[in-house]
């Protein structure tokens, strides 16, 4: 096989594991707007192209007063999902 049929084999891997790490964290991972107070889940597709920072922070729009903001993941999933009915 060639080489470069190789390395596109392991870059092919590689984005199949990123994308199933990611739509995991998405789904396991909160935000807390620090405006309003407002906690929202984002949808798997959002949070893989989203913009990161080094310290894992995601660049998102909270739902409820549209502020975009860099915000840490917090740990575990809102019921409800992307409406946020809780506050
Ligand atoms: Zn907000």
């Amino acid at each position: 096989m060639p080489t470069f049929a190789y390395i596109l084999i392991v870059i092919a891997v590689l984005i199949v594991f990123q994308v199933v790490r990611m739509s995991r964290r998405a789904s396991s991972h909160h935000f807390e707007c620090p405006t309003c107070g407002k906690r929202f889940n984002v949808g798997a597709i959002q949070y893989m192209f989203t913009a990161h920072n080094f310290e894992g922070q995601c660049r998102v729009t909270c739902p409820g007063c549209g502020k975009t903001a860099m915000l840490p993941p917090l740990k575990g999933s809102i019921p409800g999902g992307t409406d946020g009915t809780a506050s």
